[in-house]
């Protein structure tokens, strides 16, 4: 199992900036083992991806990048973390918009009197 690092405040706003500044993104995820995955262009190897996903033990994005395995936290973990909380979103906005189930002709009536 991997150990986990416990990332600095400082290591994360710099991983969220460089893939602000690289405009890295999501280009594919996959379900491996019931787990999403995440493909991410890398940086340092042009043509290959790094691969975050949730770790179910740990309740956290890792990543098989170097950088995380130092830092704890890397700029590929941050993309994946945005493009699951935006997922999320999506979820709570399909909620939203379904409003409140309709009622039948005769709950109405029970509901009045
Ligand atoms: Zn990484």
């Amino acid at each position: 199992m991997m150990v986990a690092i416990n990332p600095t405040w400082r290591d994360v706003r710099r991983a969220i900036e460089i893939a602000q500044q690289d405009g890295l993104r999501v280009v594919g995820t996959t379900t491996i083992n019931g787990v999403q995955v995440f493909a991410i262009p890398s940086r340092s190897h042009p043509g290959t991806v790094h691969m975050p996903y949730v770790d179910p033990e740990q309740q956290r994005v890792v990543c098989d990048c170097e950088g995380y395995q130092y830092r704890g936290v890397c700029a590929h973990a941050m993309v994946a973390t945005r493009a699951i909380i935006a997922q999320a979103q999506t979820v709570v906005d399909a909620l939203r918009g379904q409003g409140l189930p309709a009622l039948a002709p005769a709950e109405q009536e029970r509901e009045a009197s």
